[in-house]
């Protein structure tokens, strides 16, 4: 049973590691991006409201991304755990989330807290080139990331929860400091 959030800005590697973690514990993984992508490509009313604010790297509003999650969350893949990533989001988000998995008897066991430079990140996202990896975007999205998801670093260490961990250097070193710090907990 794994339960935890993957914390980062965009560019850290939480898609990369959230994968290989699934495979390892076998969760799945959650990453509200991926499924705001699919909802976009299915051309669904969901996907049409979220894909201006995808496009201009803001968030997709609070409600849209919370009820995506309460779905997903309810689905019985996810009854013996997940791999939040790119979830919560903002503080909002975040209050949401305790709700729920409370309501769920599921509570969050853990949070990592991918860090990584700026200088890297803008390096691996322009190197990804994604149709939302334009330097612009970027820019913002990492603005966006300080503003609206960084609070919940203290969110989350106010209550026993985050564990930092260096996400520079290779997928497989990071991804055996992931797991210490889950083995650690
Ligand atoms: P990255 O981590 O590189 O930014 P994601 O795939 O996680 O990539 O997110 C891509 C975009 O999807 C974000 O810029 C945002 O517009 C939207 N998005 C993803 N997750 C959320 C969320 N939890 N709340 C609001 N918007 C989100």
């Amino acid at each position: 049973m794994l339960k935890i959030v993957l914390l980062g800005a965009p560019g850290s590697g939480k898609g990369t590691q959230g994968a290989e973690l699934a495979t390892r514990y076998g969760v799945p993984q959650i990453a509200t991006g991926d499924l705001l992508r699919e909802a976009v490509a299915e051309d669904t009313e969901l996907g049409h409201a979220a894909k201006a604010a995808m496009d201009a790297g803001e968030l997709v509003s609070d409600e849209t991304v919370i009820a995506m999650i309460r779905d997903r969350l309810t689905e019985p893949d996810a009854e013996n755990g997940f791999i939040l990533d790119g979830f919560p989001r903002s503080l909002a988000q975040a209050e949401e989330l305790d709700s729920l998995l409370t309501e769920l008897d599921r509570p969050l066991q853990r949070v990592i807290h991918l860090q990584v430079d700026t200088e890297e990140i803008v390096q691996r996202l322009t190197d990804r080139g994604r149709g939302d990896d334009t330097e612009e975007t970027i820019r913002n999205r990492l603005a966006v990331f300080a503003d609206q998801t960084e609070p919940l670093v203290e969110y989350y260490e106010s209550r026993g929860l985050l564990t930092p961990v260096n996400a520079s250097g290779t997928i497989e070193d990071i991804q055996a400091r992931i797991v210490e710090a889950i083995e650690a907990a």
